[in-house]
């Protein structure tokens, strides 16, 4: 299987390259040159399959050529087998018709486990292989940067180094990260701001020299390979409710369109999904192009559901690039347009067949806190800030269909106990895998707002075994 880049620019590339690149030479994202495309029959042989089985049936052809079946089978099975529910992704059902996946029973509680678990180790094969290292050097607000630090903890290839900004983070979001003891983990606490924290990674990987000397890496959410593991979920959704006999809708609660687009993938691989509902908070963006067909950039407002407050969805250039049937040089223009000028407007053909497919709905912090304590008095559940704006979304895009529609939770209520208790008068615990969480022993090096420490600070890391 080969990828292409949506700015169409850059050189079509292996698997295996692509998951080391990220993003592509000419600024653009990868997507497989031609879909598979899986039957009626395929489908249907899909039923009864663990979850790590049907991992191994649906990614197979996206990584040929590059990972033998067997090689495939034994990452997806250490990658899913030590989740905390059997089922890995759980289906509830909240009502007539309507369900929800829980995606929140991995190490992290969150939903990018079910990619970064796999992604980690992925990224270890194919380094080794190619007889390679890298350090992965990242910044994180408080929520991204445990699923990142669990994916690669123990990898031999692989060391990583995440920073955050010193004292404005939750303790379980800094214990989640600081009680990983592996000798290839580190967390630096940023005498600064988030943004201090980017800006120092920024300067990491702007200096070529020093990038290349590290041979810096990043996971971050527009790697192909990361939407192609959430591709999974969708169809043991799908399977578990009836495809490909029976059609059925998404709720997914959107930050950078990564976990949607992935539900669009496998509509184009044969599920039958008929409407992909997007839920946002304040920060509603991608609701508004939905509404008016023009992307328009605006402030960040902080919200209960921080993991959504997102000022533009890097992931949605890969839609552009298939709603405009693959001209990478029209996607280029755009993105221009867009960084230029803070908005881009899409042509009409375009967002028509987008619209086919996506509806949006924003909730804003009362309007969530409202929906979670509906959903706690009609059904007994608890759900996250986010994950309850794709209830509340599926509600509203649910009214006038008779189709089965699944809501993703992307987050484990206990990982924003403050909203959860706000809204429903009960402080959710940690589910028991982490009730420990509290008394383990923190690793974790302080450091002043300073690039140039940093980079010291990496090498001296990066070259301890040699010492
Ligand atoms: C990352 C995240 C999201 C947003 O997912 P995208 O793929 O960026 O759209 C939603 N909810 C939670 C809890 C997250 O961590």
């Amino acid at each position: 299987m080969k990828y292409v880049s949506t700015r169409g620019a850059a050189p079509a590339l292996d698997f295996d390259d692509v998951l080391l690149a990220g993003l592509a030479r000419d600024g653009g994202l990868y997507l497989p040159e031609s879909w598979p495309v899986f039957s009626a029959a395929d489908i249907r042989a899909m039923r009864g399959l663990s979850y790590a089985e049907l991992a191994v049936r649906v990614m197979r052809p996206f990584v040929e050529g590059c990972l033998t079946e067997a090689e495939l089978t034994r990452l997806c099975a250490e990658s899913y087998g030590a989740f905390a529910h059997p089922a890995v992704a759980p289906l509830k059902q909240l009502g007539h018709n309507q369900w929800v996946m829980e995606l929140f029973h991995g190490p992290t509680l969150a939903f990018k486990d079910y990619a970064l678990q796999l992604v980690g180790r992925l990224f270890d094969h194919v380094l080794k292989k190619k007889g390679q290292k890298v350090t992965i050097v990242g910044a994180t607000s408080g929520d991204t940067g445990s699923a990142a630090i669990e994916a690669c903890r123990d990898r031999a290839a692989v060391d990583i180094v995440i920073l955050h900004p010193h004292g404005r983070v939750s303790e379980v979001q800094r214990r989640q990260m600081t009680t990983v003891l592996s000798s290839n983990v580190r967390n630096v606490a940023v005498d600064g701001t988030f943004d201090d924290c980017q800006d120092l990674v920024k300067a990491l990987f702007n200096d070529a020299a020093f990038r290349d000397e590290m041979n810096l890496s990043a996971v971050n959410s527009i790697n192909w390979a990361r939407v192609m593991a959430q591709i999974v979920y969708y169809f043991a959704a799908g399977v578990a409710l009836g495809a490909p006999d029976v059609p059925m809708s998404f709720s997914v609660p959107t930050g950078n369109f990564g976990n949607v687009f992935a539900g669009y993938a496998a509509k184009l691989m044969g599920l039958p999904v008929e409407k992909l509902i997007i839920g946002s908070n304040t920060n509603d963006i991608l609701t508004r192009f939905f509404e008016g067909g023009v992307m328009k950039a605006d402030g960040v407002v902080p919200t209960l559901s921080p993991s959504m407050d997102i000022q533009v969805s890097s992931n949605f250039e890969r839609l552009m690039f298939l709603a405009l049937g693959g001209d990478g040089a029209a996607v280029a223009k755009l993105m221009d347009d867009f960084r230029k000028n803070g908005a881009m407007v899409m042509p009409q053909g375009a967002w028509t067949a987008m619209r086919e497919v996506f509806e949006g709905y924003r909730f804003d912090d009362e309007a969530t806190l409202a929906a979670m304590r509906s959903l706690k008095r009609s059904t007994g559940e608890t759900l996250d800030p986010h994950s309850v704006i794709g209830v509340a979304a599926a509600l509203k895009g649910h009214a006038a269909r008779d189709c089965s529609m699944v809501a993703l939770a992307t987050a484990h209520p206990a990982k924003f106990p403050d909203a959860v208790e706000k809204a429903t008068g009960i402080r959710p615990g940690l589910p028991p895998h982490m009730a420990d969480l509290f008394e383990r022993t923190e690793r974790l090096d302080r450091m002043g707002n300073d690039a140039d420490l940093l980079k010291q600070y990496v090498r001296a890391f990066a070259r301890r075994e040699n010492a």
